[in-house]
């Protein structure tokens, strides 16, 4: 059998952070009653002119730089034309000879442990479509324009990638980067990050791409893992037949783990784009450039490296820390406050981890503050709790944020350190479990656990288990 090669390429889609729509005022809040944040310019009302947001071509530009591109200080909007219900103006502004960003690339790390330059053709502003809402009978289908008008960058990559595991490391790394410089939070489940998948097949060793198809639809990065090998099997099984793949949009239903056909891919003379007339070209002066440059914040790799060398933690507990913005943020500020860098990562990378998983949240979800951990620690440092003390007020602290000093006090939870106390309290268990005193001084050495235990149920958890082990050997003697 012939060996193929999979080429594919993205065109990913990201809705911006920005607080209003880019050509209106409208807000861009996602939820709230249908139409609800519409007007004249949003709903393509005859009449009604653009006016570009500011903040979109900011980020835009952030985005540029971040990864490696050039920026077109001199660039403009086309009118792209198509009709859909969702689209009320009957075109989509949008850009297509002078896009804002040109010639990038990010680096990502290959299944064999080396780097891979993955270039970014181009990204280019435009707007959201609005979307439509199917009834439950399958006979109405109703519009809803809230998303009309939404800000959104398209990056389209170079078709440089090899499998699916090169564009899950690519897409991760590019929602790092966006997500660290706050240009969107991009949620594949809430569609503010969507991804289009350009593939074809060609035999190993040859020059010439195959024929590619496009797969729209794809919400998570498990469907797009999936998307691809579906579709890649697909595409060889056409050419071992002898048959020809067609150029064509594909929509992948993850459920049925199969795609099927939308319709013929265009081509861009399709959408007869010509330069938007409503507005004004976008200029960039090297003023505005070099400001943006100047605001740019550190990015997930310098954080990194920051990290280890500030804070002395090691490569493992970094990586973890600034694979999300949300969680490096905690962990910056908890630190800030306790100085206890390597403590703060361990209840991060532990416990908040164990807790988000059996609750099923994201990291983005994580609402304790930076002072209730730092103060849990404090109480740690100090012995002032026990290690099972404090995982059941870290927990407390996790759902409900509480201020730990609070809580220990209120429920009595302070590690008894009392010498006296302590010790007549395992006098009294030593007196009341003779077979286990006998076990352990015929050898058994394990029986001391059970006195332990018997020991810490006596004291409600509130001992130190170090002190009980010390004192109940040397009772034992
Ligand atoms: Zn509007």
């Amino acid at each position: 059998m012939k060996q193929y090669e999979t080429v594919i390429g993205l065109e990913v889609h990201v809705e911006l952070a920005t607080k209003t729509k880019i050509f209106c005022g409208c807000s861009t809040a996602f939820g709230g009653a249908e139409n609800s944040h519409t007007c004249p310019v949003c709903t393509g009302m005859p009449g009604s002119l653009p006016v570009l947001n500011k903040k979109v071509v900011e980020y835009a530009v952030a985005v540029g730089l971040a990864t490696n591109c050039t920026i077109t200080q001199n660039c403009k909007f086309d009118r792209k034309n198509y009709f859909y219900p969702d689209n009320p103006q009957n075109y989509q502004i949008s850009q297509l000879y002078l896009p804002i960003c040109r010639n990038g690339g990010i680096e990502i790390e290959t299944e064999e442990g080396g780097k891979k330059t993955v270039g970014i053709h181009e990204i280019h502003m435009e707007e959201d479509a609005g979307k439509l809402v199917h009834d439950e009978y399958g006979e109405n289908s109703l519009v809803d324009f809230n998303r009309s008008g939404v800000p959104l960058i398209e990056i389209v990559s170079e078709p440089d990638m090899r499998s699916a595991e090169e564009v899950i490391a690519y897409l991760e790394k590019l929602r790092l980067i966006i997500q660290y410089l706050g240009a969107s939070d991009c949620k594949l489940q809430e569609g503010s990050m969507r991804a289009d998948v350009n593939l074809s097949i060609r035999e190993v060793g040859t020059e010439e791409f195959g024929t590619r198809t496009e797969m729209k639809n794809l919400n998570s990065f498990k469907a797009i893992a999936r998307a691809i090998e579906g579709e890649r099997e697909r595409q060889i099984d056409l050419l071992e037949a002898g048959e020809k793949v067609v150029q064509e949009t594909r929509r992948w239903d993850d459920a049925k783990e199969y795609s099927y056909a939308m319709r013929s891919k265009e081509d861009a003379q399709d959408y007869r784009y010509f330069p938007e007339p409503d507005l004004v070209p976008v200029i960039i002066s090297d003023e505005w450039l070099k400001e943006i440059k100047e605001r740019q914040p550190e990015l997930r790799t310098e954080k990194l490296e920051r990290y280890k060398r500030e804070f002395q933690i090691p490569d493992y507990d970094a990586g973890i820390i600034t694979s999300n913005k949300h969680l490096a943020d905690i962990f910056e500020e908890t630190t800030a406050i306790c100085n206890n860098p390597k403590k703060v990562s361990n209840w991060l990378m532990v416990e908040t981890m164990r807790l988000l998983k059996e609750h099923e949240m994201e990291v983005e979800e994580i609402k304790f503050s930076p002072e209730n951990l730092a103060k849990l620690i404090k109480l740690t440092d100090e012995n002032q709790i026990n290690s099972s003390v404090a995982k059941e007020v870290f927990e407390k602290i996790f759902d409900e944020d509480i201020d730990p000093e609070q809580y220990v006090e209120e429920n009595g939870l302070r590690t008894v350190s009392d010498d006296g106390a302590l010790r007549s309290t395992i006098e009294k268990v030593i007196a009341e479990n003779p077979k286990s005193v006998e076990d352990y001084k015929s050898g058994k050495k394990k029986a001391i656990g059970f006195l332990v235990g018997q020991t810490m149920k006596a004291m409600q958890g509130k001992a130190d288990p170090g002190m009980v082990n010390k004192i109940l050997t040397e009772l034992l003697q």
